[in-house]
């Protein structure tokens, strides 16, 4: 059959003898030849009679008689169509399929998985992560400054408390200046307790309570998988890529809505129970963490409500576990010396210009 050919190059119509030889497509003429693969010849145009084809790769075009091509290949241009349509709806199903599962992975996914990735991270990189959202935390809640002895005191008891917990991270207490009742646990081992919940407690008891529960939580990776669970990967990939290619900013933003961070009812409970094995295991009363518990759950003072409102909207669950915690305590030795205890209350002087809480409590 003749066909006409353009080599894509000059606007020049060659005449060409076409013909099928061992499933390739031969052009021979006015100064052309090619040869191109029949598999790959894909259809650019079928109209008035024409066909226009065109190589799987390469610039050149051919148009041919649309029956003389059929009889040629033995192909039927409309079922070719019909699966270039089929290819091209397949596609469109597959990017969609892919779109859904994306989006499922982030938003189903990730919070699913994060218990299984938060015990797989590597502790070197949950260290980092924890490196870099205590110095990001550090320009808004000042570590307390007062009674360096009583820094020696938190020690000691975090070593005892940690003693037999078998974990890859050095448990670090900070107490820092903040307008709130709280201690939360970093990434990596870091605990800061503000200096309105060391004012709050009314024996070293209450105070060994509250490590002992972050204690739990970072031993058993929770700080990791709730991090991972409310922040996603975003900010693995930062505390990864680290505080370059202009993150910093972003870490900022990360690091105050950690302090924002739930821990979930059943974190909760595990680390609730998790700390009074932690106490007993070193005979401390636990009857510190029940009244302290307690005390923050008593909806009735006014005091009892606006304390407890930080506390509990990073520690859900707050009556029950008051209740449990009673139930379970046990008598024992005091957490501290009355020395030290009173050492560690001097680290944060009340200091007159403290601020407020910027956010309104909630009842
Ligand atoms: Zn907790």
């Amino acid at each position: 059959m003749q066909g006409d050919y353009y080599d894509g190059l000059t606007s020049r119509r060659r005449r060409v003898a076409v013909s099928v030889v061992d499933g390739d497509l031969i052009g021979e003429g006015d100064g052309a030849s090619f040869r191109w693969p029949l598999k790959g010849v894909r259809i650019l145009a079928v109209e008035a009679g024409l066909i226009r084809l065109a190589p799987r790769s390469g610039d050149g075009r051919l148009v041919l008689d649309v029956a003389e091509w059929e009889a040629a290949t033995g192909l039927s241009v409309r079922a070719a169509r019909r699966a270039s349509r089929n290819r091209e709806g397949r596609l469109v199903v597959w990017l969609a399929v892919a779109g859904v599962t994306l989006a499922v992975g982030i938003f189903v996914g990730i919070p699913m998985a994060a218990r299984p990735l938060a015990r797989a991270t590597p502790p070197g990189i949950e260290a980092d992560m924890g490196r870099n959202m205590a110095s990001q935390l550090q320009v808004a809640l000042k570590p307390c400054t007062g009674n360096p002895a009583g820094q020696a005191s938190l020690n000691d008891l975090t070593r005892r408390l940690t003693r037999d917990v078998d974990m890859p991270f050095v448990v670090r207490v900070i107490p820092v200046h903040a307008p709130m009742v709280n201690a939360f646990a970093l990434p990596g081992g870091t605990i800061l307790v503000t200096d309105d919940l060391i004012a709050d407690a009314r024996s070293s008891d209450e105070l060994a309570g509250v490590l002992a529960h972050e204690i739990a939580h970072i031993e058993k990776r929770h700080v990791m998988e709730a991090v991972l669970r409310s922040l996603g990967l975003g900010l693995v990939l930062d505390a990864v890529v680290g505080g370059g290619s202009g993150a910093g900013q972003q870490a900022v933003l990360l690091a105050s809505s950690f302090t924002e961070q739930r821990y979930s009812r059943t974190l909760e409970r595990e680390a609730d129970e998790r700390a009074f094995e932690l106490l007993a295991a070193n005979r401390i009363s636990t009857a510190g963490m029940a009244a302290f518990f307690e005390r923050l759950a008593d909806k009735t003072s006014p005091e009892g409500v606006n304390r407890a409102a930080e506390w509990f909207a990073t520690h859900p669950d707050s009556g029950r576990r008051a209740t449990a915690a009673r139930a379970l305590a046990k008598t024992g030795v005091p957490a501290m010396a009355p020395g030290d205890w009173t050492a560690v209350r001097q680290m944060c002087p009340l200091s007159p210009n403290k601020p407020k809480p910027p956010w309104p409590l909630r009842r």
